[in-house]
């Protein structure tokens, strides 16, 4: 029987709101309080301050701060502003910036190594040299980055890591994903091989992807929410959105690249703060008229492009690297890493099979070729 677009819209809200998790068990009051209820013993968090909330990520020990420091924006101030508000978890690729966000941490970690996790992208060529330049023998967190879940389990990665781990330099294995991401965070949980997840999780990609963040968090795996915002300009809607997230139990952190003091104090404050209704309805109705405006890196468009282009890559690249967190650069060399068969849109006008297939109806065409204006002249 067809369901119509309204009816899948209201399905989707129960799901997902406040409201439908009264039905679902899932997100209920209690939980939303539950930050609040459990009894932690606090001298084992680390930078603990009584203003800020913690999560355990599983049975490893180890509370996360619920706001976490991304690498994308970072600005040395402001990451030690946070440190000293009780953020303990910071997030990092070498690649960040063309490494200048790697060298603003270094100053960070000289002084503030013992207060956080340090949770690095997996760059495990150089493991030695970046470990010297964050001041420390050890990285929490190594965050394996994969884009189809048939490699999420590739034998080779428990193979570095236990090498690494054996050596001491790496302590908790996790994953991230930009593409095919439901699947691969599916397919990390269900290896058992992980401790910490890293998915795109804005709002499409909350919708989809709850069952698998109830399932990591009953098997005791950690969630750290990256490119929660992306999509939402607002910032009060994006205040609403982090207690949204936050309601979550399932939700360990939400990574953010913070790099003005009045953003994070806006966190800060939002993060301690529980969602109203207004706020979840609000959402819901700006989740549902923003649809097809934002991609949640599911690939389904590039599963049936007969082109076997890199289209969720390319909409990252304009959307969220280069019109939303404005960094050209980023935007730039991530295209650069596309082969050119897999960036060129010349044959594509006429298919719009992508669009057929995509979940959130996102004209896709359209701003493939406005990549293709804005960018082309850098690609050569
Ligand atoms: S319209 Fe272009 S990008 Fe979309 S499926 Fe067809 S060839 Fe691929
Ligand atoms: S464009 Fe649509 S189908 Fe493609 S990754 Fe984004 S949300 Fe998924």
């Amino acid at each position: 029987m067809a369901v119509n677009q309204s009816e899948l819209s209201r399905r989707r809200f129960l799901q997902t709101s406040a409201l439908g998790a009264v039905g679902s068990g899932f997100l209920t009051s209690a939980h939303a309080k539950s930050d609040k209820k459990t009894k932690i013993d606090t001298t084992k968090i680390l930078n603990y301050n009584p203003e800020m909330k913690y999560r355990p990520v599983g049975n490893t020990g180890v509370y996360l701060s619920v706001i976490s420091m991304g690498g994308l924006l970072i600005d040395e101030s402001v990451h030690h502003y946070a440190i000293d508000h009780g953020v303990n978890f910071v997030h990092i690729s070498k690649k960040y910036k063309g490494g200048s966000s790697i060298r603003t941490l270094s100053k960070v970690m000289k002084t503030k190594r013992d207060h956080v996790y340090i949770a690095m992208k997996d760059n495990f060529d150089d493991i030695d040299k970046m470990l010297k330049l964050l001041h420390t023998d050890h990285f929490d967190f190594i965050m394996f980055n994969r884009h189809n879940h048939k490699d999420v389990n590739d034998p080779r990665i428990l193979e570095r890591f236990e090498k690494y781990k054996k050596q001491g330099k790496v302590r908790f294995m996790g994953l991230t994903s930009h593409k095919d991401v439901k699947a691969c965070m599916r397919a990390g949980i269900e290896s058992g091989n992980y401790q910490l997840l890293m998915p795109v999780l804005n709002q499409p990609a909350l919708e989809s992807m709850t069952e698998e963040i109830r399932l990591a968090h009953q098997k005791g795996i950690g969630v750290m929410g990256m490119k929660t915002m992306k999509g939402i300009k607002k910032p009060a809607l994006q205040m609403a959105y982090l207690k949204k997230l936050l309601q979550n139990p399932a939700v360990t952190t939400v990574t953010k690249g913070i790099n003005s003091f009045e953003v994070f104090d806006q966190y800060f404050k939002a993060m301690q703060e529980e969602l109203s209704f207004g706020e979840d309805i609000s959402l819901y109705k700006y989740a549902q008229s923003n649809r097809a405006n934002n991609c949640m890196m599911c690939s389904e468009c590039e599963g049936v492009c007969p082109h076997d282009l890199e289209i969720s890559t390319m909409l990252r690249s304009k959307d969220y690297y280069y019109e939303e967190i404005g960094d050209k650069e980023l935007a730039v060399n991530t295209l650069r890493n596309i082969s050119r068969e897999r960036l060129d849109t010349q044959f594509c006008r006429d298919c719009h099979e992508c669009e057929a297939a995509c979940p959130n109806g996102i004209h896709i065409v359209e701003r493939l070729e406005k990549t293709h204006r804005l960018f082309d002249s850098y690609l050569v």
